[in-house]
């Protein structure tokens, strides 16, 4: 089976303008540090002065998977992004997969597999800039897949710091279905929580997640959501995933 081939319910450099622009007005700083097929590649960074967590998001890196970046957009216009924590979003990664409604780019590349030897502009492009930002306190890659029955997570934590996942399952458990299945993309699951083991570094392709454990951060979640389910609803548990993720950490520090 392959999934079915919806083209997004958005236009990516329509969307891209819309998230300038509400950045813009809720104190992000915009960078465009790409673009393809004339679409910008965007990070907004928002700093508060002091000690503050390093809270890094992404999206849109699947082109098949509209509900993450609309997610971040709404959490954007809502306010969330406050003086809790300093802010990096990358809240489109892939803009000439969306159209098609494709994992892939327009040239049929899975960009989260392209993180080690980058073939694709996009992702060339994504690691210049992560290059030159700090290490993050917390890393979310958001994601959907067309395959679950309901929410799952994965969890790259090698440190073994407070882990977030049970807060994260429980929060959405109370609306919305979680993956039950013991076994998801051939990994061993637990009540929607996957822990990889082993040291993914050894892996050829590295997705996101794996890069960022190798560079930038060691607490990250990559959110699954159903495809199969309501678009509103994906959107509502992106938002929930990421809320509950947040207020976790800042908790899990106030206590230190
Ligand atoms: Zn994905």
């Amino acid at each position: 089976m392959s999934p079915p081939v919806v083209p997004a319910p958005f236009n990516p450099a329509r969307l891209v303008s819309e998230f300038e622009e509400s950045a813009r007005l809720h104190g992000f700083r915009v960078e465009r540090f790409g673009e393809i097929d004339g679409c910008p590649l965007i990070a907004l960074t928002k700093r508060t002065p002091g000690p503050r967590p390093r809270v890094y998001i992404s999206a849109g890196i699947h082109g098949d998977e509209p509900a993450p970046p609309l997610a971040l957009l709404r959490l954007l216009q809502r306010g969330f992004f406050d003086r809790r924590a300093i802010w990096f979003l990358c809240p489109l990664l892939n803009p000439t997969g969306f159209p098609r409604g494709t994992r892939e780019n327009v040239d049929g590349l899975d960009l989260n597999r392209d993180y080690r030897q980058p073939k694709s502009g996009e992702i060339a492009a994504h690691l210049r800039w992560l290059e030159t930002q700090p290490s993050f306190d917390l890393g979310l890659c958001l994601h959907e897949d067309w395959e679950a029955s309901g929410t799952y997570l994965y969890e790259l934590n090698p440190q073994q710091r407070p882990s977030l996942a049970e807060l994260i399952i429980t929060a959405i458990a109370k609306r919305f279905p979680i993956d039950q299945a013991e076994s998801i993309d051939g990994r061993p699951a637990h009540g929607g929580i996957i822990r990889p083991d082993g040291d993914p570094a050894t892996r050829e392709l590295w997705p996101e997640a794996i890069y960022l454990r190798a560079h930038h951060t060691t607490l990250n979640y990559t959110i699954e959501t159903p495809s199969c389910h309501p678009l509103e609803d994906r959107i509502a548990v992106q938002c929930l995933a990421v809320e509950t993720a947040v207020s976790g950490l800042v908790k899990s520090l106030d206590r230190r």
